[in-house]
């Protein structure tokens, strides 16, 4: 395949009613959602490249500017629980009740391979 093909082939299933997604953009929570997954998209990178450098370059690792990136990733958090309208207490404890359904006490590879997904959306709805 050519790289005309590819593109053409590509962007036929691209969503492309551009009226509805700006009008879904427009909204308040979107805005501020899609902010927030931006930035924790943005965040993460910066997370990552300071690891990059530390085990591929070996610069030595800046865990002040780890932390730092991680407080990054809190406000973003922040912006997307508030929007959510879901305490931070909620949501951590529910992951970790989600985990304790998936896994037990302890990870294991089998348990990752056999999530009862029904189990662990009714830990999510509650
Ligand atoms: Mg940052």
């Amino acid at each position: 395949m050519n790289t005309e093909d590819y593109v053409k082939n590509a962007t036929r299933t691209e969503s492309r009613d551009f009226d509805k997604i700006a009008e879904r953009i427009s909204e308040k929570g979107n805005i501020r959602l899609l902010h927030g997954a931006i930035g924790l998209a943005t965040e993460a990178g910066e997370f990552l490249d300071a690891l990059k450098k530390h085990v591929y370059y070996g610069k030595e690792l800046d865990r002040v500017n780890l932390s730092e990136e991680l407080g990054d990733l809190f406000w973003y958090c922040a912006i997307i629980a508030d929007e959510l309208n879901v305490p931070f207490a909620k949501i951590m404890d529910t992951n970790i009740e989600k985990l304790r359904a998936r896994y037990g006490e302890k990870f294991s590879e089998e348990k990752a391979d056999k999530r009862n997904l029904d189990v662990e959306r009714e830990i999510l709805e509650r």
